[in-house]
This record gives C-alpha cells, sequence and structure tokens, in this order.
C-alpha cells in the first residue's frame, strides 16, 4: 500500500507550500488538486461557458482534459499538452474554479483521477475533499486552517510580492468568499474530517507548521 497524506483547509491556510516542504522532508510527491480544479476554470473561461451554470458545465466537462506530470518532482498542470501552471493563479480563474468545483460530473471527474495516482504512489494530497472522500481511509489527515484574518494577511503580502497591490479588505472578503462557497456545496463540502487532526498556524512559522505535519505523519506511518 503507498502513504498516502490527506491535508485539506480553507483558502490561504498554507497547504501547497506547507504540503510541499513536507512532501520533499519526506522524499514523496505533492499533489496540489486545487490546481487541478484551477485548470478546469481556466478551460471553462477559454470556452465561455459560465462555471456557475450545472448543465453547461457538466455537458463540457468531457472536453477538459487535465492531468499532473512531475518535473524534478515539481507538479505541472496540463490542459491537453498545454501546461497552464503559470496561467492559473488569477483571481478570475480562482473563481471560478471554487464555482466549478461545486458541480457532481466535475467532482468525479477530479476525485477519480486523483484516486487513480494515489493508488500507484507514495503522495501527499491537499485540497478540499481529501480526507472525507479522496483519501477517506488514510491514517495520517491534517485539517490545516488559521484565521481569517492571519490567512489574508499572508495572502496580501504574497500578492505585493508578486506585484499585485489588491488591498487587504478585497483580499479578506474574496477569501470569504471562497470558503463559504466551498463549505456549502452539496457534493463533497469542505469539512474537517473526523479523524483529521486539526493544524491552526495562526500561532505558527512555517517551520512549526511544517514540524507539527511531520510529527503526524510519523504517528500514522512510522516514518
Ligand atoms: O486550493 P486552491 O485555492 O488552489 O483551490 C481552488 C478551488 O478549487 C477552491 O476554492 C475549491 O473550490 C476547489 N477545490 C475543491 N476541491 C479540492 C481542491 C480545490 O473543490 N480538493
Amino acid at each position: 500500500m503507498p502513504i498516502n497524506i490527506a491535508i485539506d483547509g480553507p483558502v490561504g491556510a498554507g497547504k501547497s507550500s506547507i504540503s510541499d516542504s513536507v512532501a520533499e522532508r519526506l522524499g514523496i510527491l505533492h499533489l496540489d488538486t486545487g490546481a487541478m480544479y484551477r485548470a478546469v476554470g481556466l478551460a471553462l473561461v477559454r470556452m465561455g461557458v459560465d462555471p456557475s451554470d450545472e448543465a453547461a458545465v457538466s455537458s463540457r466537462i468531457g472536453e477538459v482534459n487535465v492531468s499532473v506530470r512531475y518535473e524534478d518532482g515539481k507538479q505541472h498542470t496540463y490542459l491537453g499538452e498545454e501546461d497552464v501552471t503559470g496561467l492559473i493563479r488569477t483571481a478570475e480563474v480562482s473563481a471560478a474554479a471554487s464555482s466549478a468545483s461545486r458541480w457532481p460530473a466535475v467532482r468525479r471527474a477530479m476525485v477519480a483521477a486523483q484516486q487513480r495516482m494515489a493508488a500507484e504512489t507514495d503522495m501527499l494530497i491537499d485540497g478540499r475533499d481529501i480526507g472525507t472522500v479522496v483519501l477517506k481511509d488514510s491514517p495520517a489527515k491534517i485539517y490545516l486552517t488559521a484565521s481569517a484574518e492571519e490567512r489574508a494577511r499572508r495572502r496580501y503580502l504574497q500578492n505585493l510580492e508578486a506585484g499585485d497591490d489588491t488591498p487587504y479588505e478585497k483580499v479578506l472578503e474574496a477569501l470569504n468568499a471562497r470558503d463559504y462557497q466551498d463549505m456549502h456545496r452539496e457534493t463533497d463540502p469542505l469539512r474537517r474530517a473526523e479523524d483529521a487532526v486539526l493544524v491552526d498556524t495562526t500561532e505558527l512559522n512555517y517551520e512549526e507548521s511544517v514540524e507539527a505535519i511531520l510529527r503526524i505523519v510519523e504517528q500514522a506511518y512510522g516514518i
């Protein structure tokens, strides 16, 4: 059985970067499932399909071919043969991903692809429904969070570094809207699995957060 670690949590909890470090320390791959939903969002924007229109999304999702490849251990996300890794972090794509990800047709396709990868390979997977759906049977589940204000502050600073000066209030508002949508959808909403360990990083720095997760993995897998 491969090693499968599940990390879930709201927007801006640091899942992606912390997961990268934890996976690297363990010498296993990290699958960022948010990137797959973002690729779906980008595809819909390009096709001119309204992501909030379930019928339209469901009838066109078969044309959207999302896959993930690893180059030097780093995830690259593809639409067909196009590497879209650098195109999926915009506000427009974030909103489209969050909107489209509520539809069962989209979730079924993504969950199946994620489970196929996890069945073959040691992986740390992060997302919203990993502990509750994708890796339901994993012995190592973490729910990573921090206060909304702290998450928005971190996202705001990241944006500034990337040359995006969206005001803090706007960042907080978009983050809360996306969390609300993710937690209140009917299919596979974001929630903490009963057997997930809560890691609140509001008062932890990056290295402390990584160490906290490594300890949970060690308890579960003895590695
Ligand atoms: O994690 P990230 O913010 O990149 O995810 C983008 C969006 O994709 C989320 O807001 C959520 O709606 C969706 N998502 C999901 N299930 C996952 C991962 C992401 O619904 N496992």
